[in-house]
């Protein structure tokens, strides 16, 4: 399996050296299971509705984002836990324009409170 993957890289990359090469499998491996880990979760930003999954991220909906990923050891490790448990609640897709918004504002500028 693992050697298979090696056939598949470029030309250009086969002659780097290994710990590089090392480097572009973990970056694929990472790619692929927060691909995983967004379709898991819907594929889909919950506030407008994106669909392409490199835009899009899953965000905690009660915040504790930095803590749980602090207590898995790193954003992969949480990737991992949460695949491996099925994908639990609490948390939602977004892309990344609307997880910026409500991370600065507290609320996505897509939906502002308007004054009425
Ligand atoms: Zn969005
Ligand atoms: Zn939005």
């Amino acid at each position: 399996m693992a050697k298979r993957q090696y056939l598949r890289l470029p030309p250009e990359q086969r002659s780097l050296p290994a710990q590089e090469r090392k480097k572009i499998y973990e970056a694929r491996t990472y790619r692929k299971r927060r691909l995983k880990y967004v379709i898991g979760y819907g594929g889909k930003c919950a506030c407008c509705g994106e669909t392409e999954l490199d835009f899009l991220d899953v965000h905690h909906i009660e915040g504790r984002g930095t803590l749980e990923r602090v207590q898995a050891g790193g954003g992969s490790n949480l990737i991992r836990r949460k695949i491996e448990a099925e994908f639990p609640p609490g948390m939602e897709v977004l892309c990344a324009n609307c997880h910026t918004g409500i991370e600065r504002l507290g609320f996505c500028p897509h939906k502002r409170p308007t004054r009425a």
